[in-house]
């Protein structure tokens, strides 16, 4: 427990929970590419929030796994981060808190409680391989 550094410092726990997310990933990946005609997907973005509680090495080394055999396979997880961000009531503001571990406004230094951004694990687009052009059967 609480092993920091080094390859063998996820726990098993950590990379199902890690898996199943990127399982989760892959199935509304491969459903979107179904509907659009797509065989392969070659790239899939990917928002996480600072506060998903995602490990970012163990979400691509489940989402290699997830791939095998789809339309996915081989692909790439490409992942923007989303800062943490949060409402501040004193300020009527949405601030971005640089820390954390510590709840408060950097402008004003009042608890903000009501996370905006940060949280969220969110496909937000599709990288396809142009398909071929369609042969019509004669
Ligand atoms: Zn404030």
């Amino acid at each position: 427990m609480g092993v920091r550094g080094g390859s063998c410092a996820l726990q098993w726990s950590q990379r199902m929970h890690e898996l199943s997310i990127a399982h989760s990933l892959v199935e509304i990946a491969e459903e979107a590419a179904a509907k659009a005609g797509v065989t392969r997907v070659t790239v899939v973005h990917l928002r996480l929030g600072v506060m998903s509680g995602v490990v970012r090495d163990a979400l691509l080394f489940g989402f290699d796994i997830a791939t095998a055999g789809t339309r996915l396979e081989g692909a790439r997880l490409e992942i923007e981060d989303v800062p943490l961000q949060a409402y501040c009531a004193g300020c009527d503001a949405v601030v971005t808190l640089p820390d954390r571990q510590r709840f408060r406004c950097p402008q004003c230094n009042a608890p903000c409680g009501r996370i905006v951004t940060g949280q969220e694990i969110e496909l937000t687009a599709l990288e396809y391989e142009e398909n071929a052009p369609e042969i019509t059967a004669s």
